[in-house]
């Protein structure tokens, strides 16, 4: 408010200085040429009326018109008395005044123009001096002027402060706004009708509240998500405790009781590997050993090193591998391929087939692992790269998953500036097609 008062003053004395430069010499001819005229006046006036005596006749003059006048004789002195504002022309002027020429002067404490004009009255020379009376015409003008200054200032500071409220609500209520942001209220919203910056930014804020709802959302399932999965195993685990702890247990149960135990121990300790996995990959943004290694012979080493599991299934594994070289971080992809056969193979039932195919297109190479069980579902096909989505979570159960692999998958092709996705039907077998740049650019 205070800033804009401040440029309001500043332009207007601006203003007033700049139009009295412009239009001071203007003024000052236009002035003198009035003047001139009315002394040339005055003087045939005084003339032509017969029988006029000069004194009394300037004596009156002056008294009834806007200007002031003086007159001087030949030997320079002043006659008419009793002038306000007295006409005080330097004695040189009047010398030359009187000796026949026009004198062009300034009024001394007001520096209004002064004009000279020489004329006879009975063969004697006399010098008619006028100006314009100070509290005349020009004070008016002057008068006028500053009062529409002033009320421009006034009227601007007025026009300024409203505008200022219409300025600062919006950005009072977006303060308001941002701190129950601050205090965790997600489901803050700024009504507003503006289309200018002002409403962009509500719009803005809005948009930053609906994503920050939606992430606190998924935090809040994520925890969910991580202590179901982490009580599921040790609410069976702290079953067959207690239950091994009977004294009449045959020795067969025993063992079945603590094979269970077991495997959920494997379960929880897998989770948590793939919980700090996930959270790591989340964190960087690109591969951290990237060097460059034969894609084929990693998928082969995969294959073989997952054999026991499918071979147990009778699953035949067909291969169609190109020999290419990748730049990228080989324990990372090593986590991809085994991800996706080792799902493969559980979602396969008993002597199904898995087909891997690896090809370069361009600067791209395209690795497929297709199979032919359970499939999934159109609607899933999105879905079950988010973590802890699983297609049929009764079912999966049995084939004892967490539903981070495919994130983890995800997660890592994204930060090698690749895509991934899911084609498949509800039996007709699932095929998942990775996409890799051949070379990874860093930052990509
Ligand atoms: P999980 O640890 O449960 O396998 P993933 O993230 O690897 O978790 O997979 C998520 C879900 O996607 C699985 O639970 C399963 O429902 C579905 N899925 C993944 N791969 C296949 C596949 N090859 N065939 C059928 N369904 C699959």
């Amino acid at each position: 408010m205070l800033i804009f008062v401040g440029v309001v003053i500043f332009s207007l004395i601006i203003a007033s200085i700049a139009t009295t430069i412009i239009y001071r010499k203007e003024l000052q001819q236009s002035l003198e040429a009035s003047l001139i005229d009315s002394g040339k006046q005055i003087i045939q006036t005084y003339q032509s009326t017969e029988g006029a005596e000069l004194v009394p006749f300037m004596q009156n003059a002056s008294g009834i018109s806007i200007f002031a006048i003086q007159i001087y004789d030949s030997e320079g002195r002043a006659l008419l008395s009793g002038e306000q504002p007295p006409v005080m022309p330097e004695a040189e002027l009047v010398r030359r005044v009187l000796a026949g020429a026009v004198g062009r002067g300034v009024e001394n404490h007001e520096n209004y123009p002064m004009i000279g004009l020489p004329f006879e009255d009975g063969g004697r020379p006399y010098a008619l001096f006028v100006i314009l009376k100070s509290n005349s015409l020009l004070d008016d003008i002057n008068n006028a002027i500053h009062t529409a200054l002033l009320i421009v200032l006034v009227m601007g500071s007025l026009l300024i402060l409203a505008a200022s409220r219409y300025i600062v609500k919006p950005l009072i209520l977006l303060r308001d706004a941002t701190k129950r942001l601050a205090q965790g209220r997600f489901d803050v919203q700024i009504r507003s009708k503006r289309k200018d910056e002002i409403g962009q930014l509500n719009a803005s804020f809005n948009e930053m509240a609906i994503e920050l709802a939606k992430l606190d959302r998924m935090r809040q399932d994520f925890v969910a998500n991580v202590s179901h999965e982490i009580q599921t195993p040790l609410t069976s685990i702290s079953g067959f405790t207690k239950a091994l702890k009977r004294m009449n247990i045959s020795e067969e149960s025993r063992m079945r009781y603590l094979t269970i135990i077991e495997e959920e121990s494997e379960r929880l300790s897998r989770l948590s590997r793939n919980l700090l996995r996930l959270s790591t990959l989340q964190i960087d943004h690109s591969p951290v050993n990237v060097k460059r290694y034969r894609l084929d012979e990693q998928l082969r080493k995969i294959v073989i090193a997952l054999e026991p599991q499918w071979k147990a299934k009778g699953i035949h594994v067909e291969l169609d591998l190109s020999s290419v070289a990748v730049q990228a971080d080989e324990d990372q992809l090593s986590q991809v391929w085994t991800n996706l056969l080792g799902n493969a193979v559980k979602f396969t039932p008993e002597g199904g087939e898995i087909r891997i195919r690896l090809a370069s297109v361009g600067q791209s190479v395209v690795v497929s692992v297709a199979d032919n069980g359970i499939g999934i579902p159109a609607e899933e096909r999105f879905d079950i790269f988010k973590p802890f989505h699983k297609v049929d979570k009764a079912r999966n159960r049995s084939v004892a998953g967490s539903g981070l692999g495919l994130s983890i998958v995800k997660q890592i092709v994204d930060i090698h500036g690749g895509e991934i996705r899911a084609e498949s039907g509800p039996g007709a077998g699932s095929t998942f097609v990775v996409r890799l740049p051949l070379r990874h650019e860093p930052g990509e």
